[in-house]
């Protein structure tokens, strides 16, 4: 957290100006960064760092300032009046090479409307009803006095699957769809869908005062529409056409419905939103939000540290074949530095010969090299212990994230005394520690020489 908030954003700030900056001018910066994230999960002096950073879940340094390049990209794109853009658009050829389609991201302009007074009609009665305790009829008859109100209604839905995105709205029994990109998430689908919506009665009810409902069974994004203060792309878009329709007095109300009980229009849109998704008549709207391009940017780095990851070979790739963050809520910060430091595979007790450039040492009872891998699955010594706290003689296994295997391997490690200070046979974490942080504050770590 410290690291993160007070050592990376310094580094990070103006980092997208680095791509071409040579090796070693980076490494200067690098160092000073590795200590720091060794330091924060207490991981050992010789350990590796790329196990390091995959312990502390953060992306190898050319990977982040690949992603904070291609996130200014992105984010420089929804003003399509920045000069910047001249300059970038070099980069963001490059991402839509490499499939990360940046170019048409969606625009924010300057509000519209006065969001400080501006509400917009958000109808959400049915939540207070749970679908668990609700027949469907009753929901259906609330609805049909709710309707009753309205001389136009439009029902809309959207659907994600592996083949794409699909949006569909229905009035009457006119039914228009549409295409997403396949990055869009449901919930921009969603959007789009009542947006959609909003611009047909707009549009066709032109010059009549009219009262109009959208019916919609996408709770976050209601739920977005009453937010005028901090809203996503998509949903500004929404409130934007709502508030022009509204001021030609086409009253638009939005209520909320629940999806899949048999309401007919909702069980319509959600069909055509289904079967747009493969339809190649379809029009596809060829835009994605800054929200779905980040994820989308978020998602392809760690692609690549994933890659990255996999050709590796050091000894906690045996554990943890994956990038994915592996949290111990419930440990002290001694026994994460301990469950660290033995995943890494190096300790004080099995790699200080290192430091102290003796020769590697040697198991005092089987007399083969001692290594993380023998005390924990392998060593005679400890079978009995090993036993009696059902110690996996799998090393992936016995090191894993599993809540109940971690407790384990911690009493284990007590019971053997491998945990204790007092034996000497600790693994140095709080030694090594007392002394990297010393050096640390004296060197002041990253300040100094970054100014
Ligand atoms: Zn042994």
């Amino acid at each position: 957290m410290i690291y993160k908030a007070l050592i990376r954003s310094k580094t990070d700030y103006g980092s997208i100006l680095l791509k071409n900056a040579k090796t070693n001018h980076l490494n200067m910066i690098q160092t000073k960064l590795n200590t720091a994230i060794k330091l924060s999960i207490g991981g050992f002096k010789s350990s590796p760092i790329e196990s390091i950073r995959n312990i502390a879940n953060e992306i190898p340094p050319n990977l982040r300032r690949e992603k904070l390049l291609l996130l200014y990209c992105a984010r420089t794109k929804r003003n399509i009046n920045n000069p910047a853009i001249k300059v970038i658009n070099a980069y963001i050829q490059e991402a839509v090479k490499e499939n990360i389609k940046i170019n048409n991201i969606l625009e924010r302009k300057p509000y519209n409307f006065p969001p400080w007074n501006t509400t917009f009609n958000v109808n959400l009665f049915l939540t207070k009803f749970k679908k668990e305790n609700t027949m469907p009829s009753i929901y259906k008859k609330m609805l049909n006095n709710k309707l009753q109100e309205y001389p136009n209604s439009v029902h809309t839905d959207a659907s994600k699957t592996n083949d794409g995105v699909g949006l569909a709205m229905i009035i009457n029994n006119l039914s228009i769809a549409y295409k997403l990109p396949p990055q869009a998430s449901i919930f921009t689908a969603e959007a789009m869908a009542i947006y959609k919506a909003v611009k047909y009665l707009h549009t066709e009810y032109a010059n009549h005062q009219t009262k109009c409902i959208i019916l919609s069974d996408s709770l976050s994004n209601l739920i977005a529409i009453t937010n005028t203060r901090n809203q996503t792309d998509i949903t500004k878009l929404i409130q934007e056409e709502t508030f022009i329709a509204e001021n030609k007095n086409i009253h638009i109300h939005f209520v909320w419905i629940p999806g899949h009980i048999g309401i007919p229009g909702n069980e319509m849109a959600d069909q055509e939103a289904h079967n747009a998704i493969t339809s190649s008549l379809t029009a596809t709207i060829n835009s994605i939000t800054f929200a779905d391009a980040k994820n989308e940017i978020k998602l392809h780095s760690n692609n690549k540290w994933h890659s990255h990851w996999r050709k590796l070979s050091t000894k906690l790739n045996i554990i943890k074949n994956n990038i994915n963050p592996w949290k111990n809520p419930e440990l002290s910060r001694k026994e994460e530095t301990i469950i660290n430091r033995l995943r890494i595979g190096h300790t004080h007790l099995t790699h200080s010969y290192l430091m102290s450039k003796d020769d590697p040492p040697l198991c005092d009872s089987c007399n083969v090299l001692l290594t993380v891998n023998h005390i924990i699955t392998e060593c005679q010594k400890y079978s009995q212990y090993r036993n009696q706290y059902h110690i996996s003689e799998q090393i992936c296994q016995a090191l894993g994230p599993n809540p109940q295997d971690v407790k384990n391997l911690i009493l284990f490690l007590k019971k053997t005394e491998l945990f204790s200070y007092s034996k000497d046979l600790m693994f140095g974490a709080n030694k090594v520690l007392y002394k990297e942080k010393k050096r640390s504050t004296s060197d002041e770590i990253i300040g100094a020489n970054l100014k």
